[in-house]
Formats: structure tokens, C-alpha cells, sequence
């Protein structure tokens, strides 16, 4: 009895610690024992073989819900935007959001192309389980085969871009039903979208279950890692980090400080210091939803964005706009490649810049988000995330610093959504320029 409620004691003292607390606790434990196994090496092998399940078991968790989670949260986002509102400032915003995160991506893919982080690591996983041989079709091919043939069977084999264009012809085709004058029918799709977005609420509680998990998960991955490459891989994450925060601050000044000094004529540092509560809560809350009523209210009171525009960029951003994830999506597959001696050909570089902005665009502006969209990725350039495989290692190894990717990603994933709307409105001239 006595034991008992000592178990359960320990177990809500476990529960009690902030899980971002946990998933570090747990890096810094497999960096210290897989580094301390790598001086044993028949222990390490022990190691690795006895605690491989655990690992294995959060792999698949992670896999079982990519699918359904980017397709509920796609249909459900683009089915929320009212055909009415695609008007103009729709049409600039959309071209704003796309054309932005094609840039962030190009810059992540020519600053992985010269930081080359991961390049001779070398991460092995099993002898058994090797990597397909990727064999990239060209680009018109792979350009056809984003149209599915039968989107049952691309749900079923996980092909990302099929997926995402299915689920945005779906979302969209249900938010012109519910605008349609057939009241039926429009209650219907209402009906259709609220079950959607129940099941997309639904895909994100049971992420957030299994991230109960990652503590465990992270811990048995990295150990693993460190026990096969020794305390050198620290140096190569820290240089991953460095290299997605350059790429996050070079598109913050290339892409947003060029565009709005020369599209809107305003100043950047101006902007800078409005917008910096929003940022600033975005880096610690790693949520642009949560962020989303700072951003508002710094949008509207401290640069001068009217609400009938900021009442539909800010929210659509803040489900559909991700240049910081996008950028992290290019660099970690970059890592991935390079790190599993596998480096990404210029087509799948070219695959990577049409997956991560789409991808992107499906990522939930939750914390963590994009990390499970990385498998969609990976998965779009033969790099497929298989139990007791090199990139299942190497995917691990991002997980652990996934928290300190996040947070630089999402201030840049909110910085972008306020630069559109303040760009917006400047071209619809409804900006109150008395506040610049
Ligand atoms: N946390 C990010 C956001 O809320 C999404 C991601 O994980 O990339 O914007």
C-alpha cells in the first residue's frame, strides 16, 4: 500500500516537471551515458541492443501521427477562410506568405550548402536497415505527382505532397459550401468542418501524449548516438543551431528588412521595436497561436494595422505562415543528409524547397509542431524515418535541441505574420502612419 502511493508519488513529482524540463533532462543524461558507454564499447553494444525498443517505440509513435495531423489541421485552416475574404487582401496576403517562405527556404538551402552541418559524421544505424537508394525522378515528374491519382492510397503510403494538395483542394472547396445560398447544404459543411476540427484537436492531444514519452525516447536515441560517435556530436548540433539561427536572421534582414524598406518604404528598426513584445512572447512560448492576441494588439496600437486587416492576416498567419519553420525544415534535412552520409542531390534540394514551404503551411503553430513535420520532409527525399536506422539516429538527435530550434523559429514565424499585415495595409493604404 505504502509502496503503492510512494510510486504514485513519484511518478506526479515526474508529471510536475515542465516537460521542456524533462526532454533535457533526458538529452543531457543520453549525452553523458552514451558518452561514457562510448569508452566501453562492449557495453555500448549492450546497451544499444537491450534499449532499442524504447527508442524504436517512439519512432513509430511519432510516425502514427503525421498523416492525420497535417491532414485535419490543412482542411480545417484552409476551410476557416471565408471565400468572401479572398478578395484583394486575401490574393496579397497568400502571395506575401508563399513568396516569403520560398525565399526563407532558398536562404536555409544555400547556407546549408556552405555550413554543411553534419557532413562526415557518419551516423550508422543498424547494419540491417540501410536507407532506400534514393533515385529522384525529375523535377516535371515530381512537380505531376504532387496531384494524387487516388488519395486513399497516398494517406496509406504517407506521400507528403499528394497529401497537402488533397487535403487544400478539400479545405477549400468546404469553405465555398459554407458560404453557398442553400442553407442545407451550407449547414452541412459547417457540421463536416466542426468534425474536422474535433479531430484535428483530437491529432493534438494525443501529440501531446506522446511527448510524455520523448523524455524516454530522447534518452535512449541520443544515448545510442553518443555511444557510437562519442562526445563529437555535441559540436555538431551546436553547429546545426548555428546555422538555423544565421539562416533565421539573415531572412529576417534580407527578406523582411529589404521588403518593407523597399516594398513599403518604412523603417525596419521602427518596426523592430514595435513588434518586439510579440516576438519576444512568441521565443518563450514556442506558440504563434498562443502568441496571437500580443501580435494583435502590438499590430494594431503600435503599427498603426486597421482590424479589418489585421483580424484576417494575423490569424491566418498564424496557422499558414511559418518562414522560421520552413527554414528549419531545410537545415535539418540538409543535417539529416549529410550526417548519414547521404547528402541531398540539387532536385532533392529542389524537392525540399516545395515540401518544407507546403509543409510549413500544415504545421500547427504548437509548440513542437514542426518537428513532426520534419518526418514529411525527410520522407519527400528517401530519408524515411525507420526504426533502428542512421536517420532515425540522426532525427533523434534534432528532437533533443528541438526546444531551442523552436523557439528562434517561431519568433521568426510571428515576425513575418506582422511584417505581412503591415505591408498589406500600407499597399490597401490603411495603414495609420502617424504610429511610424
Ligand atoms: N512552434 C511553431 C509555431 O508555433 C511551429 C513549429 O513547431 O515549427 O509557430
Amino acid at each position: 500500500m505504502s509502496q503503492n502511493r510512494e510510486q504514485s508519488g513519484l511518478l506526479s513529482r515526474y508529471f510536475r516537471v515542465s516537460l521542456l524540463r524533462r526532454i533535457l533532462a533526458g538529452l543531457l543524461l543520453g549525452t553523458v551515458c552514451g558518452c561514457v558507454l562510448g569508452a566501453v564499447p562492449d557495453a555500448a553494444a549492450v546497451f544499444v541492443d537491450n534499449t532499442r525498443i524504447f527508442g524504436d517505440l517512439f519512432i513509430r509513435l511519432l510516425k502514427m501521427i503525421v498523416v492525420p495531423v497535417i491532414l485535419f489541421s490543412l482542411v480545417t485552416g484552409a476551410a476557416s477562410i471565408s471565400p468572401s475574404q479572398l478578395g484583394r487582401v486575401g490574393l496579397k496576403t497568400f502571395v506575401y506568405y508563399i513568396v516569403t517562405s520560398l525565399i526563407s527556404v532558398a536562404i536555409a538551402l544555400v547556407l546549408a550548402n556552405i555550413f554543411r552541418p553534419g557532413l562526415n559524421m557518419g551516423i550508422v544505424g543498424d547494419a540491417a536497415v540501410t536507407g532506400e537508394t534514393a533515385n529522384a525522378p525529375p523535377l516535371s515528374q515530381i512537380l505531376l505527382d504532387i496531384v494524387p491519382t487516388n488519395p486513399a492510397e497516398s494517406l496509406a503510403r504517407g506521400d507528403v505532397l499528394p497529401i497537402i494538395f488533397f487535403a487544400l483542394v478539400f479545405g477549400i472547396a468546404l469553405a465555398v459550401l459554407r458560404d453557398s445560398s442553400d442553407e442545407k447544404l451550407a449547414a452541412g459543411a459547417d457540421r463536416l468542418l466542426e468534425l474536422c476540427s474535433a479531430c484535428a484537436e483530437t491529432m493534438y492531444k494525443v501529440v501531446r501524449g506522446i511527448m510524455q514519452y520523448a523524455p524516454v525516447g530522447v534518452f535512449v536515441l541520443i544515448a545510442a548516438v553518443f555511444a557510437q560517435q562519442g562526445p563529437k556530436a555535441v559540436g555538431t548540433l551546436l553547429y546545426v543551431t548555428l546555422t538555423m539561427y544565421v539562416g533565421l536572421a539573415l531572412h529576417l534582414i534580407i527578406g523582411y528588412g529589404v521588403l518593407l524598406r523597399l516594398v513599403s518604404r518604412l523603417s525596419f528598426l521602427k518596426f523592430l521595436r514595435g513588434a518586439y513584445p510579440a516576438s519576444l512572447t512568441a521565443f518563450v512560448t514556442r506558440s504563434s497561436n498562443g502568441t496571437l492576441p500580443v501580435t494583435m494588439r502590438v499590430s494594431e496600437d503600435s503599427m498603426g494595422v486597421p482590424r479589418s486587416v489585421s483580424s484576417f492576416t494575423l490569424p491566418v498567419g498564424a496557422t499558414i505562415n511559418m518562414d522560421g519553420t520552413a527554414i528549419y525544415l531545410a537545415v535539418c534535412a540538409m543535417f539529416i543528409g549529410f550526417a548519414t552520409g547521404q547528402p541531398l542531390t540539387f532536385d532533392q534540394q529542389l524537392t525540399v524547397m516545395i515540401t518544407a514551404t507546403l509543409t510549413a503551411v500544415g504545421t500547427a503553430g504548437v509548440p513542437g509542431a514542426g518537428s513532426i513535420m520534419l518526418l514529411m520532409v525527410l520522407e519527400s527525399v528517401d530519408l524515411t524515418v525507420t526504426e533502428g536506422s542512421a536517420v532515425a539516429a540522426a532525427y533523434a538527435m534534432i528532437l533533443g535541441i528541438d526546444a531551442l530550434l523552436d523557439m528562434g523559429r517561431t519568433c521568426l514565424n510571428v515576425t513575418g505574420d506582422m511584417v505581412g499585415s503591415v505591408i498589406v495595409s500600407k499597399s490597401e493604404r490603411v495603414l495609420d502612419e502617424s504610429k511610424w
